[in-house]
């Protein structure tokens, strides 16, 4: 399978590729050039183990790895999670399931694409002889999984930056007390979007990417997207067949990466009725699904911090379809974002879409809500997929962490403070961290001196 830009200015690659450089050349997002249809006997009765599953799924669209080498990679990718369906579905109420995506090894759906991510590297690593330094910025479980996936790998060195004192502690331990050598945890002064500006400055310089031998690890790598695809069947296949029509999938967004992967599993022929947004304060994503208007605003700190994001970088994947794969109209809308600071969307098709916005107070009622309806205990990020549920209709709630993650904001709604071992076992680590100034230049000589 080959893989295109969204902006339509940089030549087809291959799947491996499109992962080792990332974004596209010509600044866009790579997308495959068509999208196959699921296999139907995907979609039987019952559930396949989930390695069997990713190997069905990606080897769709991976024609580089021999079959050998990608169920190694998969493998390796999934076998370290603590429940053996890897993403298990629960049933809360007749119409009412979450899908738990937190059984990895830092507790987020991260890990279902970090982890990936990190053998690949491993793999093009290898087979290249070339190593690699991989620089991202995180507001909080991009980072935990990302380290999590490369700690202690031969030829890559990790470099993530994130803003101090506004992530979690638990988050910031999952980071910094792995005792690895090769991953630097970088705290920098100011907010997630500084940490962002860094990271995109120093990879849009082409030749410092090139002199630095930089890959990067957020949502824009294609392969996160793929990964994140495969669970979406798994659910379906986990589901009673009587709940099998009109299903609703519900997923927590913030950079419209987890339910683009959703959407386009759908487009390959995933019965779905509905995706519904469920966004926290910052519902940018909420307005332009209910008007056609992207119009960012400032980020407004959330109980929800993963999703405390306003550029959905993904959604220019959904506008590259929406715009029927037209890659010189998705070119002039993403400058039109660019140079406005906004865009309208003519004619915008949402009809897939359903979307939901919660406040701080709805995600503590949401939590409260969930524990005395179902006794089941959801993360704040989890808890803004219950807002204004129809319990006529089958809804598949993504739990994208677990809640132990966040166990003050849970306190706060049930008086509760859920625990769980590998977060506990953090606690009595040594913590690591590399302070560095807060410029891209500070940060280029820091990888510099510490490259792989
Ligand atoms: C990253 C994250 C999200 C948002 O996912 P997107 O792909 O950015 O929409 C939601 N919940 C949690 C717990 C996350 O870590």
């Amino acid at each position: 399978m080959q893989f295109v830009s969204t902006r339509g200015g940089s030549e087809p690659v291959s799947f491996s590729e499109a992962f080792a450089n990332g974004l596209a050349p010509d600044g866009g997002l790579y997308v495959p050039k068509n999208l196959p249809m699921l296999p139907s006997d995907l979609l039987v009765e019952d559930a396949l183990p989930y390695p069997a599953l990713a190997w069905d799924f990606l080897s769709l669209f991976d024609s580089d790895h021999d079959s050998e080498k990608l169920i190694d990679i998969i493998d390796k990718s999934y076998g370290n999670f603590s429940d053996t369906m890897s993403a298990p579905l629960q049933q809360l109420g007749e119409n009412v399931f979450v899908l738990e995506l937190f059984h990895g090894p830092t507790l987020s759906f991260k890990d279902f694409g970090l982890q990936l991510i990190g053998n690949l590297f491993e793999e093009q690593i290898e087979r290249t002889g070339q190593s690699i330094n991989v620089l991202g910025a995180t507001s909080g479980d991009t980072g935990s999984a990302a380290i999590n996936g490369l700690a202690g790998k031969k030829g890559v060195n990790a470099f993530v930056l994130y803003p101090k004192g506004r992530i979690s502690d638990l988050q910031e331990r999952q980071m910094t007390c792995t005792g690895a050598d090769n991953v630097f945890p970088i705290p920098i002064e100011g907010s997630f979007d500084d940490a962002q500006a860094i990271v995109k400055e120093l990879m849009g310089d082409l030749k410092t990417k090139e002199d630095l031998r930089l890959s990067a690890i957020n949502s824009i790598n294609i392969v996160r997207i793929l990964a994140q695809a495969i669970y979406y069947v798994h659910a379906y296949t986990q589901l009673p067949p009587e709940n099998r029509d009109d299903v609703n999938f519900v997923v927590p967004t913030g950079n419209f990466g987890n339910i683009f992967a959703g959407w386009m599993v759908h487009q390959m022929g995933l019965p779905v009725d509905q995706f519904v947004i469920a966004t926290n304060q910052n519902d940018i994503l909420c307005r332009l699904f209910n008007t056609g208007d992207y119009e960012p605003e400032p980020v407004a700190p959330s109980y929800a911090p993963s999703m405390d994001i306003q550029l959905a970088s993904n959604f220019e994947r959904f506008l590259y379809y929406h715009n029927e794969k037209n890659a010189d109209t998705t070119l002039s809308q993403m400058a039109e974002i660019l140079t406005k600071g906004s865009l309208h969307i003519p004619d915008f098709d949402a009809s897939n879409f359903e979307a939901v916005a919660c406040s701080d107070e709805d995600i503590l009622n949401n939590i409260r809500m969930v524990k005395e309806e179902y006794n089941y205990v959801v993360d704040p990020h989890t808890a803004c997929g219950f807002q204004d549920l129809d319990p006529a209709k089958t809804h598949v709630v993504l739990a994208t962490a677990h809640p132990a993650k966040f166990p003050d904001i849970i306190n706060k709604a049930i008086g509760e403070t859920p625990t769980e071992d590998s977060l506990e076992a953090l606690k009595k680590k040594k913590q690591v961290t590399y302070p560095v100034e807060a410029t891209a230049d500070a940060v280029k000589a820091f990888i510099e001196k510490n490259s792989a």
